[in-house]
Order: structure tokens, then sequence, then C-alpha cells
């Protein structure tokens, strides 16, 4: 059941639609907590679902997180959970929302909680931070190693695997780009196309003249270690590289699947678009952390959180004092 807080007295506030909640945030990972933190500390009425896992999970540690650089990412957020629990007008509950919709004035959502059991809360304003789902390369072994062995962002991992033999894979434009910048951490990279003729003329000039090697063989699968890390590229005539880590850059998609049906405007890379307050082209629908545009980092996904709550808390406050 939602929590019983006392609200302030407000003066001449005009009649709000009456909600369980002032805001539920989808999402208990780095932008939905920090943003559950800045609306608790606003005395809103928030639940928070969290629905799992965060996008880092298989990786042994968050880094460039400013004061947390390299904090294991289940500790990132159980610090963060821990904080939310002096703000008595914070609820966080163990749940996947299932449905959203939007009504008047308010949103209703159905949500599935721990025991399978379905409940229905609303609220007047919604956050989406419920992060996106990396589709790795179908190659044996890609994601067993996903995390360790294999990479996907040298700002993250590259001082970990730095002056060590790494390898890029993908084609086109990217693997260039990907390449060109790990070998700043290390002169000995490999691009590792799997299969011929990916590669224009200006990609392979640009990559020989940092000495960056050129592998186009097809790729059999990965061998790691037990520890997750890699040990090597295995290709399909049966030779075998040995490369420390292997980057990719690999495609995306949201993890939640109700964007379509509310009508939220995507970018053409398929991020959730939002205005300079952080609200989706849905009046009230607001959207922070990796699925809006821009870098995926957990502190800029903290930030972005913050600064949707900030919005957040603005407009409801413009909606109780009129003019
Ligand atoms: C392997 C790997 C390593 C990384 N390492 C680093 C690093 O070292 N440093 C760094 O800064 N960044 C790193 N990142 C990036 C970082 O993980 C993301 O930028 C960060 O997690 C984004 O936070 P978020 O809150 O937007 O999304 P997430 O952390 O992915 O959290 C989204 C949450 O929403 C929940 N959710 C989704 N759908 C629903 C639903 N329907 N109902 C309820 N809940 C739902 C999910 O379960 C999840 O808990 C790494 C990423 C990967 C893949």
């Amino acid at each position: 059941m939602p929590h019983q807080v006392a609200s302030l007295p407000r003066r001449h506030a005009p009649a709000q639609p009456t909600t369980d909640y002032d805001v539920v945030i989808i999402g208990a990972g780095s932008a939905g907590l920090s943003a559950a933190l800045t609306l608790g500390r606003a005395l809103r009425r928030v639940m928070v679902c969290n629905g799992g896992a965060p996008r880092n999970a298989p990786s042994p540690g968050v880094h460039s997180f400013f004061t947390r650089d390299g904090i294991k990412p289940a500790e990132l957020l159980q610090t963060g959970l821990q904080q939310l629990q002096p703000y008595e007008t914070v609820e966080v509950r163990t749940a996947q929302v299932t449905q959203l919709r939007k009504q008047t004035g308010l949103f209703e959502l159905v949500a599935e909680g721990e025991t399978g059991r379905s409940f229905t809360v609303t609220a007047r304003k919604v956050l989406l931070a419920t992060g996106v789902e990396d589709e790795l390369p179908p190659i044996d072994g890609m994601r067993d190693l996903w995390g360790r062995g294999v990479l996907h962002c040298p700002y993250c991992h590259g001082w970990e695997v730095r002056n060590q033999p790494i390898a890029i894979y993908g084609r086109g434009k990217i693997v260039t780009g990907m390449a060109l910048l790990v070998s700043r951490w290390t002169t000995d990279v490999i691009v590792c196309t799997d299969g011929a003729g990916h590669l224009s003329e200006n990609a392979r000039r640009r990559l020989r003249q940092q000495k960056i090697k050129l592998r186009e063989d097809p790729i059999s699968h990965l061998e790691g270690k037990p520890n997750g890390e890699l040990r090597h590229i295995v290709f399909e005539n049966g030779e075998k590289l040995a490369r420390y880590a292997l980057f990719v850059h690999p495609h995306q998609h949201q993890r939640f699947g109700l964007l379509e049906s509310l009508g939220c405007r995507l970018t053409s890379k398929g991020a959730v678009w939002v205005n300079k307050h952080a609200q989706t082209s849905v009046g009230g629908l607001y959207a922070a952390g990796d699925i809006t545009p821009g870098p995926q980092k957990a502190l800029l996904a903290a930030a972005e959180g913050m600064q949707a709550a900030i919005a957040i808390h603005e407009a409801l406050t413009r909606e109780e004092c009129p003019k």
C-alpha cells in the first residue's frame, strides 16, 4: 500500500488529481535512485519500481564514478537504496511495470510484484529510468565474457586493459573510431572484422597510419578463462589469436517495451527524445539515464536523474501554485 504521509498545508492550492503518488519512478539504477533522492528530499510522495539488475551488472566495477571509482555495481546501488531510507515519502518496491496509461491529469500503472501478483497505482508524473539492453554479436563466448573480457567502452575499462594486447570487433566507421580511440591506451591493437570487405580504403589507411593491424578472417568463437577474461579469438580456419580483451560497440534496444504504445517520440538512434526539462513528447512523462540521447555513463545517468527530479518538482509546484 502507498505510504500515508501527512502533506504540508497548501494555501490557495487549486484542486489536484487525487493520486497514490506524486511521482512513480520506473527503474532503480543510477538515474532512478538519484531522482528518488532529490524528490524525497523535496517531500514528494514517490514510488520507485525496482525491476531488477542494471545494465552493468556483469561488470566487476563501476569506473570513473567520482568518489566511487571501481565500486561493484550492486554495491553502488545498495548504497543508493540505503540513503533513501531516511526519506519516509519514498517507497521502493521490487516490481516490474507492465502497463502504463495516461489519463486526464494522471498516469495509471500496473506492476507485477515479487510474488507475481499485479497491483495498480496512480501518479501525477512518471519518470522512465529503465535503461537499455545491449545486443551482442552472435558469436559463441561473447555473452559469457561480457563485462570482463568483452568490453564496450574505453572510458569505463581502458585503464584496466592499458598496455595489453587488445582486439576491436566490428565493421565500418564505428570500428575504426573505436580502434583509434583504444590505441591511446595500448599500442597493440588489432581490428577483427569477422569477414572480408567491410572497411573502406580510407579506414584502412587511417588504421595503417596508427600501426593498427587488421584481421578479416571469419571468427568461430571466443575462448575465455573461468574468471571471464578473454584468452583467445578463434578463427574459422582454426587459428587462435591471444588477446587480453576485445572491445565491441553493440546495438541496443530500449528495455521498456511500452514506449511506442504511449506515443513517445524516439530519436533516429532509438533513444527517448526529451526536451531541456527532461520531459518526453508525452506531457508529464519524463526520462533520464541511458534511455535518453548522449553518452551512457553511471555518473551521467545519476546527474540526469537529479535534473529530471528538479524539473518534475518544479512542474508539480507550478500546478499547485496558481499565478
Ligand atoms: C558491461 C558494462 C560495464 C559498464 N561499466 C561502466 C563503468 O565502469 N562506468 C560507468 O560510468 N558506466 C559504465 N557502464 C554504463 C552504465 O552501466 C550505465 O550508464 C548506467 O547503468 C545507466 O544507468 P540507468 O539508471 O540509466 O540504467 P540501468 O542502470 O540499466 O538501470 C535501469 C533499471 O531499470 C529497471 N527496469 C527496466 N524496465 C523496467 C520495468 N518495466 N519495470 C521496473 N524496472 C525496470 C532495470 O531492471 C534496471 O534496474 C557500463 C555498462 C556496461 C554494459
